[in-house]
């Protein structure tokens, strides 16, 4: 594998020279049948500007660029109760989930509402489910999506899946971001059964996620795993929190970009070919 570093390019093909803290994915922003300079606001709401410490936490350290895709257990970058998750028992779920209730109870009591009503009587377990649903990304594991569905080929053209549909969680604000995500790579003789690429998305996307860092998980994982010539993921979504403060018009997306290895430069074809096709 050649040791390459990211690159993106935003929806006009260039790239974009705005780095948003996260490794070297960058971001883009597009507002639908219009590309004019104008109309392109920060992708971030102001009100959620990153506090900077000063002290020890540095970004350069995010898991992702410490460990392979494919740690000793195939969690893929876990977070520190990962694992604890993982390997709880049935009583210890329970509690797990009575835990959360416990805490939208307080919630719905913050908010004025009163959780003795009828209608939200059964909200706080009803709300845990989900969330534990929402997230089960945590409990799956890389090696046992990607197991036997790893085939010799000499195929060596573009391959790409479109349009896989993502719904995931904003790390910030809990509250969904959803869009499309698009995949493509050149292999190196390796193949991957097109329907794991969906669950690789799937997997990275139920979990607690900034675009940009799911965009770029899924394509170190694929680097990974196939060891291409070269992979491109696109991602273009919605933020519920963006739309719903209304800091975003409705229709806009954000488009956030992920290219490794020979897909990484701009001036080749694949990745032309790439993005032709993922934009048509
Ligand atoms: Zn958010």
């Amino acid at each position: 594998m050649t040791p390459t570093t990211d690159d993106d390019v935003n929806n006009t093909g260039k790239v974009d020279p705005i780095t948003n803290g996260v490794g070297n994915v960058h971001l883009s922003k597009q507002r639908r049948k219009s590309l004019h300079p104008a109309d392109e606001r920060s992708a971030r709401d102001p009100r959620d500007e990153a506090v900077t410490p000063s002290t020890s936490r540095n970004t350069s350290t995010a898991p992702q660029q410490q460990l392979p895709a494919v740690d000793f257990d195939g969690l893929s970058w876990p977070s520190t109760g990962t694992r604890a998750r993982l390997d709880d028992t049935p009583e210890e779920s329970a509690a797990r989930v009575k835990k959360i209730a416990d805490a939208v109870q307080t919630i719905l009591e913050c908010v004025g509402e009163d959780p003795s009503r009828e209608g939200l009587l059964d909200t706080p377990e009803r709300y845990a489910k989900a969330m534990m649903f929402f997230t089960k990304g945590y409990e799956e594991n890389l090696r046992d999506i990607v197991n036997g569905a790893i085939f010799h080929e000499d195929h060596d053209e573009l391959v790409i899946v479109k349009d896989i549909e993502i719904f995931s969680l904003c790390e910030h604000h809990l509250v969904p971001f959803t869009g499309k995500m698009h995949i493509g790579y050149i292999p190196s003789r390796r193949v991957i059964g097109l329907s794991k690429l969906a669950r690789i998305a799937d997997m990275f996307a139920r979990r607690l996620q900034v675009q940009e860092r799911l965009t770029k998980q899924v394509a170190l994982a694929l680097e990974q795993v196939l060891e291409p010539r070269g992979v491109a993921v696109v991602v273009e979504s919605s933020h519920l929190c963006m739309v719903m403060r209304g800091v975003q018009k409705t229709s806009s997306m954000t488009v956030t970009s992920c290219m490794r290895g020979c897909m990484r430069s701009p001036n080749a074809k694949t990745r032309e070919e790439f993005l032709k096709l993922v934009r048509g």
